[in-house]
């Protein structure tokens, strides 16, 4: 299977917006963080993890067009808010896009998309099919098999996801023991991390690469990274040997 990082910035990307830092005017294309997202080719199956602002710009940049079905993680804007962008993908595939998630999540949706959900919606809006996934049950999407892992992003508790031996989690803050018994032996690990300094509903470095340690990934891959990091090649040369910066665009096969 191969992983596409289509986003590793966090909620505001990177560049923010007037922001002077030297993170923020690198011209290192790898400094240019869009909102978190990635993309799984997996055999036949296409799948698409969380949706914010930047989808349509990312699936331009990184010349994807097929999208079998999109996973949330959770209900926050810069997770979702691009789901109106599936439209030309509806055209193109010719069916209603299937959107996975926890109950509050596809309520969220619902609110958030309201307008798609109208008994007589106006022409042209997205059309988006809701599956309430269970949080301590694997399901399938075609013939393969998705653990849901429930993680915690402050007192919040979203979605991380199992595909073989690939782990995908961002927005975390604490991993649950149930879920750590999942992840351990896994090969690949996404793992978010905001920044140095510590923050109550994401993980700071120090936190991520603890997680890492205990869980010892072959490879383990930070995003929804903040401005407040070095740009990207002085902070790469700071982190353990199989630890590594994730950036829009790394394709990593597992
Ligand atoms: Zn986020
Ligand atoms: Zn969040």
């Amino acid at each position: 299977m191969k992983l596409s990082f289509l986003g590793t910035g966090t909620s505001q990307g990177i560049p923010i917006i007037g922001c002077p830092c030297a993170n923020c005017n690198s011209i290192d294309p790898r400094d240019k963080r869009t909102r978190t997202s990635a993309y799984l080719e997996w055999d036949g199956l296409h799948l698409l993890i969380d949706c914010g602002p930047d989808f349509r710009q990312q699936m331009l940049n990184n010349g994807l067009s097929k999208v079998d079905a999109v996973l949330l993680t959770h209900e926050h804007n810069d997770h979702l808010i691009g789901l109106d962008d599936v439209r030309p993908i509806n055209y193109l595939q010719g069916k209603d896009m299937p959107v996975y998630g926890l109950e509050r999540v596809i309520h969220e949706l619902k609110l958030r998309f309201a307008y798609a959900f109208e008994d007589r919606p106006y022409p042209g809006v997205p059309k988006l099919t809701p599956v309430v996934i269970e949080k301590e049950t694997d399901f399938f999407i075609q013939d393969k098999k998705i653990i849901p892992l429930t993680v915690f992003h402050g007192k919040l508790e979203i979605s991380g996801f199992r595909f073989e031996d690939l782990v995908y989690l961002t927005d975390v803050k604490t991993i649950p023991e149930g879920s750590l018994e999942k992840i351990i032996n896994c090969k690949i690990l996404v793992i978010s991390a905001l920044r140095y300094q510590e923050h109550s509903t994401h993980l700071n470095l120090e936190e991520a690469l603890e997680y890492i340690r205990f869980i010892r990934p072959e490879r383990a891959f930070l995003t929804h990274l903040s401005h407040k990091f070095p740009p990207h090649n002085k902070f790469a040369g700071q982190l353990p040997e199989n630890v590594y910066v994730a950036f829009d665009g790394l394709s990593v096969i597992c």
